[in-house]
């Protein structure tokens, strides 16, 4: 049985380092917010190249956090509206939603899976306010396109980075989470970059929007026991930090493992039944997950479990039609809608062997 993504053989390479890494946490007695989320912050900051990183509970906060102080800046008010991919994972959505803002579903280009710019600019109306990317399956969405939209129409632009860890827009020279205003990421532990739990960070090069998260995501205080605003405590774990000081230094060869894996993936497999993502070859484009298309998914699936590969569903319903978000279930959003009823995720993951990739290579071909 070929694992869709074995998280255990992942993280068991670093195996020595991480227990010597535990031992040392144990013996700071120093918990929570302690050297090593400082030294995280600043090493991710310096990765994708931003001027600040703030470490926070996990992406969903990460995103939630950069809305709510926006709006406590002033720069966003609660009922605007904020342009989304209506084909994404549930949580970008939620967290439009949770920080009192309205999303407005966009469907995506069918090449890319990623938001549409010229649908973005068919739904901005004048309470539209901000535009919300994600960086969908680790492809960089069309950012040129879309910051010249935001500029034009003086809209915030904010990256859902948690799939896209180092992926490089060649065109700018600068990587996922240093092209918007602000940058949600997520470091659950089948991320590009991932803990050994919940964990996630904001990136920025807006100083007014660091301190204000600093203060929210911390109770609302700079100053212990001094309250400034209604904060809520969502900090990134300082043992997590610590693990993910050491990943850190792996994330672009694990990528780059992650892009060689893709592209044997596109040469190889040749069925006219099997529809292969689009890839510019380039290295905006990370692979969290390799997402092929199939006509009839029940079949496949049914086939890839016979022949022992494992596979998963992203995602298997669409955002806008989850029991949660009842009021958007009467959108038409044919696109977003077809892509949830035929995706397939591959194997996919730096710890793949060669055995393994050419058996799912053969298998496919088989089909
Ligand atoms: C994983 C993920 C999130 C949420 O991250 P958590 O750490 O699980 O809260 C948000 N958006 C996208 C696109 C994701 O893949």
């Amino acid at each position: 049985m070929i694992k869709f993504i074995d998280l255990n053989k992942i993280n068991l390479r670093f195996e020595a380092e991480f227990t010597a890494r535990f031992k040392s946490f144990l013996n700071s007695g120093y918990y929570i917010m302690g050297s090593e989320v400082t030294q995280f912050e600043e090493n991710f900051a310096k990765y994708c190249g931003t001027k600040y990183c703030i470490g926070v509970a996990n992406g969903l906060d990460a995103l939630t956090l950069i809305f709510k102080s926006y709006i406590d800046l002033g720069k966003l008010e609660v009922g605007d509206e904020v342009i989304v991919p209506a084909n994404t994972y549930i949580a970008s959505i939620l967290s439009v939603i949770n920080a009192g803002l309205r999303p407005v579903f966009v469907e995506p280009e069918v090449q890319t899976f990623n938001i549409s710019p010229s649908e973005i600019e068919k739904h901005i109306t004048a309470k539209t306010k901000a535009i919300l990317v994600v960086h969908l399956y680790g492809q960089l969405a069309a950012m040129t396109k879309i910051s010249k939209i935001a500029k034009h129409k003086n809209l915030l632009v904010i990256e859902d980075a948690a799939q896209a860890h180092g992926a490089v827009s060649t065109s700018e020279n600068k990587k996922a989470g240093n092209l918007s205003d602000a940058a949600g990421f997520s470091f659950y532990p089948s991320k590009n970059l991932g803990a050994l739990g919940d964990a996630g960070a904001v990136t920025t090069n807006d100083k007014d929007l660091v301190e204000t998260i600093k203060l929210l995501h911390n109770y609302g205080s700079s100053k212990k026991y001094e309250n400034e605003k209604i904060g809520i405590n969502s900090r990134l774990d300082e043992l997590q930090a610590s693990f993910l000081n050491l990943k850190l230094n792996y994330l672009d060869a694990d990528n780059t493992a992650r892009r060689a894996i893709a592209k044997r993936y596109l040469s190889d497999i040749n069925n006219s039944k099997i529809q292969l993502p689009y890839y510019n070859g380039s290295d905006n484009h990370v692979f969290h997950v390799f997402v092929v298309r199939v006509d009839n998914r029940v079949k496949f699936t049914q086939y890839l479990e016979r022949e022992g590969i494992g596979y998963l569903i992203h995602y298997p319903i669409a955002p806008h039609q989850q029991k949660a978000l009842l009021p958007y279930k009467s959108l038409s959003l044919p696109l977003t809608e077809g892509i949830h009823n035929s995706v397939v995720s591959l194997p996919m993951s730096p710890v793949l062997t060669n055995t393994e990739i050419e058996t799912i290579i053969n298998a496919l071909n088989l089909y």
